[in-house]
């Protein structure tokens, strides 16, 4: 589905977020990335959709021959969506426009500006129904509590149909409680849909509970690959 090859990331300034680092991701699973702040969790997810673009190696999306064209990498980003730890909605739009933007994709301001059809607002509203919160679609999300505006994240990348989500931290502002039960949601929604999920976490009893497959990573190296029933408890 995905295929990172020799992907390294130094930022400038020198910082070697990640090491080279080979890993394919299989369509239709839960794969976890697992590791501390620091780790370059986002990084490696980032560079998944071009959102960092690595110093070195290639990305290749199946169905999408490369992602060096600017068509074939706006093809690869369309049929993924992208869940935020901070969620990255916009305040003072409801949240039935905040999925919208799903519709029409965050890389694509002019679009965003134009009305939408009746077709995008009823799969907006699926959507939303899809994360119980058909009832809120009509409320600014700057009135929702952390939970839900975490849900109204996850109905836009919904919305948006895609193949695959990438999911960087998505709980990690959220009380325990509140973390395992949206968790639970994201990766019951993309099983359900057959959507491929890629998800960002440092707590282990979340990784362990989510994934079907989870790639630990230290210090910008994969130190741990494998099915989330064989992890120790100490690794
Ligand atoms: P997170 O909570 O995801 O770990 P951080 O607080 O580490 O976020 O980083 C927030 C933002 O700042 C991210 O977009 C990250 O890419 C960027 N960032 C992190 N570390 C640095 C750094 N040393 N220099 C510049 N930008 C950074
Ligand atoms: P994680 O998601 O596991 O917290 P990151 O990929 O955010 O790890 O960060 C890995 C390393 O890269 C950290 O040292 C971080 O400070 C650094 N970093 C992240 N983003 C940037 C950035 N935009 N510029 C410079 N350094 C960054």
């Amino acid at each position: 589905m995905i295929e990172l090859v020799d992907v390294s990331k130094t930022y400038k300034g020198g910082v070697q977020a990640l090491g080279p680092t080979d890993l394919s991701i299989e369509a239709g699973r839960v794969t976890v990335l697992l590791g501390p702040s620091g780790a370059g969790k986002s990084t490696l997810l980032r560079c998944m959709n071009l959102l960092v673009k690595p110093s070195t190696g290639g990305v290749r999306a199946d169905g999408v021959p490369s992602l060096e064209t600017r068509g074939d990498l706006r093809r690869h980003r369309r049929r993924t969506g992208m869940v935020f730890q901070h969620h990255q909605l916009i305040p003072r739009y409801t949240a039935l426009r905040n999925v919208l933007l799903g519709r029409v994709g965050y890389y694509s301001f002019w679009r965003s500006l134009l009305p939408f059809g009746r077709a995008d607002e009823r799969i907006a509203l699926e959507a939303l129904d899809r994360v119980g919160l058909l009832d809120k679609a009509l409320t600014r999300v700057d009135n929702l509590s952390g939970g839900m505006q975490q849900r109204v994240g996850i109905a836009r990348a919904l919305a948006q149909q895609p193949d695959l989500i990438l999911a960087d931290e998505p709980v990690a502002s959220l009380d325990p409680a509140t973390a395992r039960r949206v968790m639970e949601l994201l990766r019951r929604v993309c099983q359900e849909s057959g959507i491929t999920l890629v998800a960002s976490l440092h707590q282990v009893d979340l990784a362990l509970e989510h994934a079907d497959r989870i790639v630990g990573l230290a210090h910008g190296r994969i130190v741990y690959d494998g099915p989330a029933d064989e992890v120790d408890d100490d690794d």
